[in-house]
């Protein structure tokens, strides 16, 4: 009799989550299971700021996807989904196609810019490890050119980083520390170097608890980053970005280094391949498959959940994209061995860990405010236990955080 054939698309939090568990609970005999994944390598993308920012290697941020995969039970294809024809129950990849009798879809989030002109052109997005080794070097080009210049153009030592979500000030937290050893290689005075982040709303971390948030501006503003709230991005020029001022006029702020952190979607992919999603992603059954497509689940960046205490969507999060990992495998393996009930998943949010660079952040976990040292030990746990309920204890060891004061 033919075996089923389980198809995983994206080998982030949620996919690989899915794989590790699969390769668990399913004998070899019970189905065939595939993970196709653009690279040979698994990236933290929570960790993507700092190799942004260039305080942590790009090496340190992936690991093999081999190295966690057993290649017994599970056939690992390098390639790029491009389209997924539901119809046919087939994966278009950039070369060749794969069938499948069941599908998860992890491909993660992409960089929303909400048609504002001039972003996808000339701002950088912190989406993957290709395009934070891109920032990081664009940031060391700008500061080693500053200097062979005749007319030194301080807009090079200019960095805007639109959005002042969780991203934006993970990354801020990592550049004030970064600029400091930017500036003594490339002999620049600090001074001229000028850090800005512009939020629409009229707070950072909009929706954050306030205490906290206090602490992180003035702690990022004490290590020189200006913070314009209340400001809303128009555009983005190669000169720097517009910005709205008053109701009808418009303001330039000259800077060689945009950095968009200001929305995500999901992937382009779901709505190319005619599965009914907003901005990339699919409100899920409450068993995480598709509506009208029961061999279809959808995980992590691109699925949407509501919370219904607050009828809004959950986040976005690693932390939610791996519990649905571990859900999705189960609901697989019932479906495999034709058991009838599927589980509904809850997300259990343990909290949220803001860093604020390598040594200090802000967060609220198992309902306790923390800051400082503390709340970054927290985040460092946070980040191993990712490491850890995906490639068990020996990566940890190899790829932890291990820096805790
Ligand atoms: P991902 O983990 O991003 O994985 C997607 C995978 O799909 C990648 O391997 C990618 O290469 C692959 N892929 C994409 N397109 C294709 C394609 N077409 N074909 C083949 N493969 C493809 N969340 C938290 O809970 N805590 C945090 O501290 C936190 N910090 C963050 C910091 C930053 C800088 C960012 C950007 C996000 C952070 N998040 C955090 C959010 C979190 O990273 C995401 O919610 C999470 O990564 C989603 O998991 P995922 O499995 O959907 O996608
Ligand atoms: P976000 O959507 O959470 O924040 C984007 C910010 O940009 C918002 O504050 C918004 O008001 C602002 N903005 C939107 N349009 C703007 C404009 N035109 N001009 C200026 N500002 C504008 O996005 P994010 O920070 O990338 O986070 C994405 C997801 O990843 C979230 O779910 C977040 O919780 C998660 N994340 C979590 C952590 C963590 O837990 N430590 C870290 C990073 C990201």
């Amino acid at each position: 009799m033919r075996k089923p054939k389980i198809v995983i698309l994206g080998a982030g939090y949620g996919g690989l989550m899915t794989t590790v568990r699969l390769q668990k609970s399913l004998g070899v005999n019970e189905a065939d299971v595939v993970l196709v994944n653009k690279n040979g390598y698994h990236y933290e993308t929570t960790w993507l700021h700092e190799a942004s920012a260039g305080t942590l290697q790009p090496d340190r941020v992936r690991y093999e996807i081999s190295s966690v995969v057993d290649k017994n039970k599970v056939d690992f294809i390098q390639d790029t989904a491009v389209e997924i024809k539901t119809a046919e129950k087939v994966v278009k990849l950039e070369n060749g196609e794969v069938s499948y009798d069941y599908l998860v879809v992890a491909l993660g989030a992409e960089s929303e810019t909400f048609g504002i002109q001039g972003l996808k052109e000339h701002a950088f997005s912190i989406s993957n490890l290709n395009s934070a080794r891109q920032i990081r070097e664009h940031i060391e080009y700008q500061f080693a050119t500053y200097n062979t210049e005749e007319e030194k153009k301080d807009e090079r030592l200019s960095i805007v980083v639109g959005g002042a979500g969780f991203t934006g000030i993970e990354f801020l937290g990592e550049l004030a520390n970064r600029i400091p050893e930017l500036c003594k290689e490339y002999d620049v005075d600090f001074h001229k170097v000028r850090v800005m982040c512009v939020e629409a709303a009229p707070t950072v971390l909009p929706g954050f608890d306030p205490e906290l948030v206090n602490y992180a501006v003035s702690y990022l503003e004490k290590k020189g980053v200006e913070f314009k709230i209340g400001t809303a991005i128009k555009g983005c020029t190669p000169e720097g970005i517009i910005v709205a001022k008053g109701e009808n006029e418009v303001e330039e702020i000259k800077a060689a280094t945009v950095i968009w952190a200001a929305g995500v979607r999901g992937s382009s992919i779901i709505e190319a391949s005619g599965i009914e999603a907003m901005r990339g992603r699919v409100k899920v059954n409450p068993d995480l498959r598709a509506p009208d497509h029961d061999d279809i689940f959808i995980l992590g960046d691109c699925c949407l959940i509501i919370n219904e205490e607050i009828n809004r969507p959950y986040p976005p999060t690693a932390q939610i994209a791996m519990q649905e990992g571990e859900v999705c495998a189960k609901n697989l393996t019932a479906l495999i061995r034709n058991e009838e009930k599927l589980e509904a998943f809850t997300p259990d949010i343990k909290g949220t860990v803001c860093s604020l660079g390598e040594d200090d952040a802000i967060g609220v976990a198992f309902g306790r405010k923390m800051v400082g040292k503390k709340a970054s030990f927290m985040k460092k746990m946070i980040d191993n236990r990712a490491l850890y309920m995906i490639g068990g204890p020996s990566m940890v060891v190899k790829k932890g955080k291990f820096n805790i004061l």
